[in-house]
């Protein structure tokens, strides 16, 4: 409980139970030997051994004794008593089943200390992140009215961007609806390949459920398919990529390009290793730029 921990130096407190340790074992067996009696080596004669084999254990536990009273001796008292906050009436809990919660109570607080410990590590690597898409978190207002934004963009802006790309691709259909307020979704459907659910925020794409045939259409629930699950993760790393907050229509646009690549899923080749299976998957990736199919092993 590093929370409200004082701050006590480990090393004697350390040295000091070490010794308290070795105390006890060897007063352990002390009390074997003796339990034990003359044995068959000490007979004829020979008692004088196990007298001194008494001895020997004697003068060492008076040697452990006088290391645990240094190391005490050195040990610095806590300046108060330990505060446990609420934590103290724990003991006075007398429901049997509710005497166990003091040590759920440290696994939590050493789990909070853990989650407190990664999010500063994490705060600042996403701090370096180039990949920040709202603007949130902008630091000024001036800032954030400068910036172009791709959220407020009206339906009518969005629905003709979508209708531009429709038209590019014949075996491509798109279906436009807005069940959340003034966002689209789209619902795509690529040939006899794959569909997909595509929700907008504005005219940034903001998440992507790819599904085969057959299956239900929703933004939450993954494919049972691994091929299409594959293919979701990579398109959400598409999303990513091809964002844009300064040309949001052309973001649109390229992301479009690259899903409608997959409409060769299951008949293109691997461009590295020229078979249609790996690990029995077809290529499921496809290269940003060339819209080459590659294994998922295969992309460098
Ligand atoms: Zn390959």
């Amino acid at each position: 409980m590093s929370g409200m921990a004082m701050v006590v130096p480990t090393e004697p407190l350390y040295m000091a139970l070490n010794s308290v340790k070795k105390l006890r074992t060897s007063m352990g067996d002390l009390h074997k030997l003796l339990s034990n009696g003359i044995r068959a080596e000490h007979a004829e004669g020979n008692e004088a051994k196990f007298a001194q084999e008494i001895q020997d254990h004697i003068n060492r536990i008076n040697r452990f004794y006088r290391d645990l009273e240094q190391a005490t001796n050195n040990l610095v008292p806590p300046p108060g008593p330990f505060t446990l906050g609420n934590t103290a009436s724990l003991c006075q809990e007398s429901t049997q089943d509710k005497q166990a919660l003091y040590k759920q109570l440290v696994q939590s607080f050493k789990w909070t200390d853990k989650v407190h410990e990664y999010s500063i590590v994490a705060g600042s690597l996403l701090s370096h992140n180039t990949l920040k898409r709202s603007y949130t978190n902008s630091s000024s207002a001036k800032r954030r009215r400068i910036q172009p934004s791709s959220h407020n963009v009206p339906p009518q802006a969005v629905d003709n961007v979508i209708l531009n790309i429709d038209r590019l691709f014949p075996n491509m259909t798109m279906v436009i609806a807005r069940p959340f307020a003034s966002n689209a979704v789209l619902t795509v459907t690529l040939g006899r390949v794959l569909q997909a659910v595509i929700a907008f925020k504005g005219l940034m794409i903001e998440w992507v459920m790819i599904k085969g045939f057959g299956e239900q259409l929703d933004l939450w629930t993954e494919s049972r398919h691994k091929v299409f699950r594959k293919v979701t993760e990579n398109a959400h790393a598409a999303m990513l990529h091809f964002y844009s907050p300064t040309l949001p229509d052309l973001a649109v646009r390229s992301f479009m390009t690259w899903f409608h690549s997959y409409i060769t899923l299951f008949s293109d080749p691997c461009r590295r290793c020229s078979n249609h299976l790996h690990n029995s998957l077809p290529p499921t990736w496809r290269d940003f730029r060339s819209l080459d199919p590659f294994h998922e092993e295969c992309k460098q």
